[in-house]
């Protein structure tokens, strides 16, 4: 039988921060990898926004992991040359009613260590957006955007340059927990039984049912997973410059504008629970989205709107249960010491990549090697 020290199932941008972080902490990796290519998934299916930590609850591994997250990775994309832009956001209220909930958002922030933000009036914020129609908003100087595809690259190089691998249409079916770690099953073309010390789950969609086909895990540890597929549509004109996240309800979010680092906006993601992996984008949606962008572009022109692309949220709980936090778990919560399983990493997981892997470093006493973050963030450029 082939024996491996660290396997990490899945490349996407998780499972390679991850995958690197244990690689720099001096353990021999091997990502296994279902697809033909790294982050087909959820991975590069997303808003590419790096989140400076506005919305997380107190008590959570979320917020646990905020604000070192984005210091993190804004350091580690300066240090790698991962293309980003520290753009800054404003979340708006548009509607009158809006304004106190969103004043008491921005005091939440405040509270949690954002000490950057700015109240704006509504002239303000035109201001900085003119096609912004708002009834207030404040600007988060510290969001930002990163090429997520280059982040991952970036991860995979230096992954390699510690001595680790990425192994691409390498399925893993199935595993067993042994006493000197946990012997796993791995598909394709070229099927082999493998035995390492250490396996960590970072199979995005797959992580339940994949934990759920090794042997000795606890059945009751392993969360049902649903899809809740979000899509975006795309202008050709650029409305606005920064990220404009409306306020929905107290304290959530509706669809937003985002915008890449050639300047181009698109609109998204919404909501639409489906029972499989479907990344169709039906073009009858656009009729919600007009409504819905209107609501802070009224000068949105009729016809403009193309679909663009789809991403499905890693969902642990369903649509009638409260939205779960990341769960992370480690030796100490299913009893088995080679073993760490990742579910539910939806946002800000792509944020939170480098932060998550220096997370499970620890959990399996490991010293994480990690980028210097920087002290101050800098203002938007
Ligand atoms: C619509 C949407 C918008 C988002 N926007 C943001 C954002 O703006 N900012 C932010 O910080 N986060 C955002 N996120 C969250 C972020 O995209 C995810 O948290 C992150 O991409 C998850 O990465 P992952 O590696 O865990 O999962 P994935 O990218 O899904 O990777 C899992 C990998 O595992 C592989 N795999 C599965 N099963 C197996 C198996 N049995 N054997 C081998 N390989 C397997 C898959 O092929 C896949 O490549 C968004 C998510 C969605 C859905």
């Amino acid at each position: 039988m082939e024996t491996a020290d660290c396997i990490v199932v899945g490349a996407g941008v998780v499972g390679l921060a991850v995958a690197r972080t244990m690689a720099a902490a001096g353990r021999e990796v091997l990502v296994l990898e279902a697809e033909p290519r790294i982050g087909e998934h959820t991975s590069s299916r997303n808003s590419e926004v790096i989140h400076a930590g506005l919305y997380y609850k107190k008590g959570t591994l979320r917020q646990h992991l905020f604000p070192r997250a984005p210091q993190l990775l804004y350091a580690y994309c300066a240090e790698h040359g991962v293309p980003h832009r520290r753009l800054g956001k404003l979340v708006v209220a548009r509607r009158a009613e809006e304004v106190e909930p969103l004043r008491r958002h921005m005091m939440h922030a405040t509270e949690a260590g954002l000490d950057d933000l700015t109240w704006l009036e509504p002239d303000e914020a035109r201001e900085l957006e003119p096609n912004l129609a708002c009834h207030a908003a404040y600007l988060s100087p510290s969001s930002g955007i990163v090429d997520s595809h280059s982040l991952m690259l970036a991860y995979q190089a230096e992954l390699e340059s510690y001595g680790g691998t990425v192994a691409l249409r390498a399925p893993v079916t199935g595993g067993e927990v042994m006493s000197q770690g946990v012997c796993i099953e791995v598909g394709g073309a070229e099927p082999m039984t493998l035995m390492c010390k250490t396996l960590i789950n970072c199979a995005g969609h797959g992580a339940p049912p994949l934990a759920r086909a090794i042997a000795g895990m606890p059945a009751s540890a392993v969360p049902r997973g649903y899809f809740r597929r979000g899509v975006y549509f795309g202008v050709t004109s650029r409305p606005f410059k920064r990220l404009i996240y409306p306020m929905h309800g107290p304290g959530g979010m509706d669809i937003h504008a985002v915008v890449d680092l050639a300047g181009n906006v698109r609109f998204g993601p919404d909501v639409k629970w489906i029972d499989r992996l479907d990344y169709s984008v039906d073009p009858s949606r656009a009729e919600a989205f007009y409504r819905s962008i209107r609501s802070f572009w009224p000068g949105l022109p009729d016809g403009v709107l193309s679909p663009a692309y789809a991403g499905i949220r890693p969902k642990i709980t369903g649509p009638d249960e409260p939205p779960a936090d990341f769960v992370i778990q480690g030796p100490r919560d299913h009893g088995i010491p080679h073993l760490v399983n990742l579910f539910g990493i939806e946002s800000p997981g792509l944020t939170s990549s480098l932060a998550i892997g220096e997370y499970v470093a620890k959990l399996l006493g490991l010293k994480a090697h990690m980028p210097m973050p920087m002290q101050a963030v800098p203002a938007a450029e």
